[in-house]
């Protein structure tokens, strides 16, 4: 796959599943637009795909806020005068049950990072990725259609289920200017998610609640991710891939 001279705007790409696929993106060719709340992690990624010569751009920026959201794609349109893919990856995990009483504490921090901010980029980026023919992968989760025993993270599946309509509804919407939008769903992934939500996670017991009985590294999606923005996935839109190693199996 090759993203040679490229425009790419991978959001909460300064660690796990959005920092492997800006560094993958910058390997194959692409001009990356680094975009992540974390200064340190966003320059971090930034140094490790500047090894491989095209332009980075790091964008400090919380997804959540519109306005935010607006200087993503303004920054990025006055820097390369385009954008070819848009990778709307940015996310966190946040605890909230209906019983316990606490879903509605997180409720509406976890709808504007996961799912509102899917919406506005969407809404920015689209008229821009009418002129290149470009395309968005945006990252749910296995939670949008997987409830499962002990998953105390009850906004976080709607936002995600949301997510997956959204790309849905905005891939039949976007037809019609060539841009495809498309979804990729992981089970586990071995990243600092919970970590960066202050919640002590513990993975090896995700990892054993998959068929497989292993989670997934973060390029093993980043590699998913590239596939559907590259040319190889020309005829694929409005999909939400599982990558879960049989995860939805059990
Ligand atoms: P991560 O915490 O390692 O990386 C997420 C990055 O997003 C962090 O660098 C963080 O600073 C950034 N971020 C968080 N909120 C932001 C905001 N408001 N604005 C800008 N940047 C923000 O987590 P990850 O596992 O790589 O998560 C990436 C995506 O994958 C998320 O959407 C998550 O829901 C999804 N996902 C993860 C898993 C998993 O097991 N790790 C499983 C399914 C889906």
């Amino acid at each position: 796959m090759s993203f040679k001279n490229k425009v790419v705007v991978v959001t909460g790409s300064g660690s796990g599943i959005g920092a492997a696929a800006a560094v993958l993106f910058a390997e194959t060719g692409a001009h990356v637009v680094i975009v992540d709340c974390s200064e340190t992690r966003a320059n971090t990624t930034a140094g490790k795909c500047e090894q491989y010569g095209n332009k980075v751009l790091v964008i400090i920026a919380d997804v959540s806020k519109q306005e935010d959201d607006e200087k993503i794609i303004k920054q990025t349109i006055e820097t390369f005068g385009k954008l070819d893919v848009l990778v709307n990856n940015a996310g966190i995990v946040l605890k909230g049950t209906i019983l316990d009483g606490t879903i509605l504490d997180t409720y509406d921090k976890i709808m504007n990072t996961n799912l509102r901010s899917v919406v506005v980029l969407t809404c920015l980026a689209a008229p821009h990725l009418a002129k290149t023919k470009g395309c968005i992968v945006n990252t749910s989760s296995i939670a949008s259609t997987k409830v499962k025993n002990g998953y105390p993270y009850e906004s976080y599946c709607v936002a995600k289920a949301g997510v997956d309509s959204f790309t849905r509804a905005s891939a039949f919407e976007l037809a019609s200017s060539g841009v495809r939008v498309n979804a990729v769903n992981p089970g586990p992934v071995l990243t600092n998610l919970l970590e960066h939500a202050g919640i002590s996670g513990n993975w090896e017991r995700s990892s054993k609640s998959t068929a497989l009985k292993k989670a997934s590294e973060p390029k093993e999606v980043a590699n998913l991710i590239l596939y559907l923005a590259s040319d190889k996935a020309s005829s694929i839109t409005g999909a939400c891939y599982l990558i879960d190693n049989g995860m939805a199996l059990m």
